[in-house]
């Protein structure tokens, strides 16, 4: 164990110690070549207080497994560690939902405590945020990623003409964009290929990012649900209507703004409040901002292993997530026993909820919905 200036040299680049409620970082586990890496570097020099530990691998932490059920254990997890490592098979896959491609990450894991996420949990149950600090491999891949697919000629649900790249399948990017300029990079990236878009889901509005100047080729998706859901099952995010004040700043600072509606939680009551919530974005955005969105809608997916965890802090979720009435089992692709709603309830909340969106919201068409 060492602190960061007495493992280098000479001293950190010149940063703004982050100062931020998500993230009081004490801890930084690094594999030795991300700590030397410029971004490492970088990262160590936002974090001036933190331990720097030394890790042979990012994914091998023993240190952080064993808090299943802990919540008060996870936050402090989540706020007061990071790890730095290098991301070293980058691969683009074909996704066709919501985007074209899923980009490789640039980081993983988060800061906040969503108790329906899925991201997986290869770090114990918090999961804090891993930062890849090989940004430039990262970068140099998409380029070529993007140059092989030549222009996009047939427009689809993700894009009329351009591919659009899901940055953030495994953290949340505006909280990435606190702890390092990795996302400030990728986003400087797309600018500078017009026949490409980045895209990302956030459920915290981080300003900062109003000054990366996009020019159209990044798309913030801003997850939304009714109030009342997100102050029970949201943990640490952004207010709903935090988000909502944000969507007409990121149109005027160049990005594209999408909404993503997600997770919905049918419950009693629920289409009373996604009508309020419908209502509330028909009254709130511009005509600038109406102009340009659009939505995706998907319904939740929960996961048993998440359950029984969520028991042991938030119970009060698993009311809501939770409904062996309402679900059937469906084994996902890695094997995990998930539930969702049955076919004949999703097809129906899905068909709702299109229906309320016409209603209220008539400019705002739904990309996808599932
Ligand atoms: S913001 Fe996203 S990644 Fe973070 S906990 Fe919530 S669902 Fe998971």
């Amino acid at each position: 164990m060492t602190d960061a200036l007495t493992l280098f040299d000479d001293v950190l680049p010149e940063e703004t110690p982050v100062d931020n409620r998500l993230l009081q970082v004490r801890t930084v586990y690094a594999e030795p070549a991300a700590a030397a890496s410029p971004r490492g570097r970088q990262v160590l020099a936002r974090f001036p207080d933190a331990e720097l530990v030394e890790v042979d691998s990012h994914w091998q932490l023993p240190e952080l497994h064993g808090n299943a059920g802990n919540v008060e254990r996870w936050v402090r997890v989540k706020s007061e560690t990071l790890v730095l490592g290098v991301k070293k098979s980058l691969s683009t896959r074909p996704n066709g939902r919501s985007a074209d491609f899923i980009a490789p990450s640039t980081a993983n894991g988060c800061a906040m405590a969503c108790a329906y996420c899925y991201v997986p949990r290869r770090k114990g149950y918090a999961n804090p945020i891993t930062v890849f600090t090989n940004i430039e491999q990262i970068t140099a891949h998409l380029r070529r990623h993007v140059a092989r697919q030549g222009p996009k000629t047939e427009p689809n649900q993700c894009d009329r003409d351009a591919w659009v790249y899901d940055l953030g399948e495994n953290s949340d990017c505006s909280v990435d964009a606190v702890v390092s300029d990795n996302v400030a990079d990728l986003i400087a990236t797309f600018r500078d290929l017009p026949t490409a878009k980045a895209s990302f889901a956030t459920k915290f509005v981080n300003r900062q990012l109003l000054d990366l100047d996009p020019q159209g080729r990044t798309r913030v998706r801003f997850s939304l649900m009714p109030d009342a859901d997100a102050r029970l099952l949201d943990v640490r995010t952004s207010r709903v209507d935090e988000r909502i004040a944000a969507v007409d700043d990121f149109v005027a600072a160049g990005y594209e703004v999408h909404l993503n509606f997600s997770p919905v939680v049918l419950r009693e009551g629920w289409e009373a409040d996604w009508t309020a919530l419908l209502q509330q974005l028909d009254d709130r955005l511009s005509a600038a901002a109406k102009a340009q969105a659009a939505t995706e809608v998907i319904m939740l997916t929960h996961n048993e292993g998440l359950h029984e965890v969520n028991l042991g802090w938030h119970p009060k979720a698993e009311e809501l997530l939770w409904r062996p009435d309402l679900q059937q089992p469906k084994v996902s692709q890695n094997g995990q026993l998930n539930v969702r709603y049955r076919n004949d309830v999703k097809r129906a909340g899905v068909t709702r909820l299109q229906e309320l969106i016409r209603q209220h919201a008539p400019w705002l068409p739904v990309r996808y919905a599932f």
